[in-house]
């Protein structure tokens, strides 16, 4: 057999491993994935690291096909022009197609003190290294967590079930992505697990020092532990690789996932910006952006135009500590609906989601070109480029 496309993916997270794996389905195509790390990290696990209560890992045997290539190293630089990048070993690798596939992580936190004294979760070192904080601090230290996102309502109540006492300064509403329904479920849950939460114009956080918290209303916080999460920024590896990003520095591409610069390069996950209309930064998009950039590049290799993008998001699942969790539905242009399931049940089904977002990577890497998804609709999405 000969090889005659090389495509390289830069970033072993859900959406690069989704789209390495379906790149596979070609014989006459040779997958390389470049990661910096030597296994796959289920980040949507990390608060869970920070618990105690798993570890977040997955051997990439078990995700990636076999006929992907893993490279363990880190992409320092794009060459656009010459189709190949630059590994932080100093290496170059070719391609004829490159999927851009570099996620996210913590955001720069603007407020003073926050960089020096309070820890960010967003990725398994930051996780790990506020494990072993929490670990070495007494049981009835105070911890702030600070954010109310996915991410901190989370991390907040892993925490408190431990039996940690534990404020969330939501520096605005409590999950404002949920429904007023779901929220009140959410809010029930953490008086339950005895989190303290602080919500309103008063509660943001305006500097961090090594034991406390100032808020905006001027009060001051003891804190031991203060744990940042208000929110991801991205990687400037393709801003600084001279190919144009959104604001925030993700790739900008069109609905096919393509560069707006160079129809070799093709973007997927929490570091794409379709039409500068991003999905919202997730898993769940992540894989079907994944599966969706490989197409695109499959059909490019074939001399077939690519389809557009067509993705709706079904909610947002939130573990509430390991006894309890919420699934909010969401309408097709992913705003929260009226519905949500809570309780234990809601436990189960964030379980069962986790669980399935790696089988979708295993199934993929087994038989590649085999996911689909169903809900993937959003026709108010279409209605907004039409008038843009
Ligand atoms: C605590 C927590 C809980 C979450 N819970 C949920 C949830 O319940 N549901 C949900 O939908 N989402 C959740 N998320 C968000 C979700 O984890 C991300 O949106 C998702 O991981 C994005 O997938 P991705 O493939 O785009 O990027 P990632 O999973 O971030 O993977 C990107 C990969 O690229 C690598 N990389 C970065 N730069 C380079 C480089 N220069 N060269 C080579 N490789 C590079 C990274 O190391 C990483 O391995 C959660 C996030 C956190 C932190």
């Amino acid at each position: 057999m000969t090889v005659s496309t090389q495509v390289v993916v830069i970033g072993g997270g859900y959406a690069g491993v989704m789209a390495a794996n379906r790149l596979t389905q070609r014989e006459n195509v040779a997958v390389t994935l470049i990661n910096p790390r030597p296994t796959f990290v289920e980040r949507i696990r990390l608060h869970q690291v920070v618990g105690g209560s798993d570890d977040a890992l997955v051997a990439y045997r078990d995700v990636l096909g076999e006929g992907a290539r893993l490279v363990v190293d880190t992409v320092a630089r794009i060459d656009a022009a010459e189709r190949s990048v630059t590994l932080a070993t100093g290496d170059t690798v070719g391609y004829d197609y490159l999927i851009y596939a570099v996620g996210s992580g913590s955001a720069d936190p603007r407020v003073p003190g926050a960089a020096e004294f309070a820890y960010p979760i967003a990725d398994l070192e930051e996780a790990q290294r506020l494990r072993s904080v929490v670990d070495a601090v007494p049981a009835t230290a105070a911890v702030t967590v600070v954010g109310a996102g996915p991410t901190g309502i989370e991390t907040a109540a892993e925490l408190a079930e431990e039996g940690r006492s534990v404020t969330l300064v939501c520096g605005g509403v409590l999950g404002p992505y949920l429904h007023p329904r779901g929220r009140r479920s959410v809010a029930g849950r953490l008086a339950e697990l005895g989190v303290t939460v602080l919500e309103g114009p008063d509660a943001k956080v305006t500097a961090v020092t090594r034991d406390a918290v100032r808020l905006s209303g001027g009060r001051e916080l003891p804190s031991r532990v203060t744990i940042w999460a208000t929110g991801f920024g991205v990687p400037d590896l393709a801003r600084r690789s001279g190919l144009s990003t959104d604001a925030m520095g993700r790739l900008l591409t069109d609905e096919t996932l393509t560069s707006v610069d160079d129809v070799r390069i093709v973007a997927a996950g929490d570091s794409a910006a379709p039409s500068d209309l991003p999905f919202r930064m997730s898993c769940q998009a992540a894989g079907p952006l994944g599966a969706k950039a490989a197409d695109t590049v499959l059909s490019r290799i074939a001399g077939e135009q690519p389809a557009p993008i067509d993705l709706g998001l079904a909610g947002q699942c939130l573990s509430l500590g390991r006894r309890a969790g919420i699934f909010q539905l969401a309408h097709k242009d992913d705003t929260a609906r009226g519905i949500h399931l809570g309780g234990r049940p809601g436990a189960k089904l964030k379980e069962f989601i986790c669980r399935l977002t790696v089988k979708q990577l295993a199934a993929e890497a087994r038989k590649p070109g085999s996911n689909t998804w169903a809900w993937a609709k959003d026709d108010k999405r279409q209605q907004v480029l039409r008038a843009g």
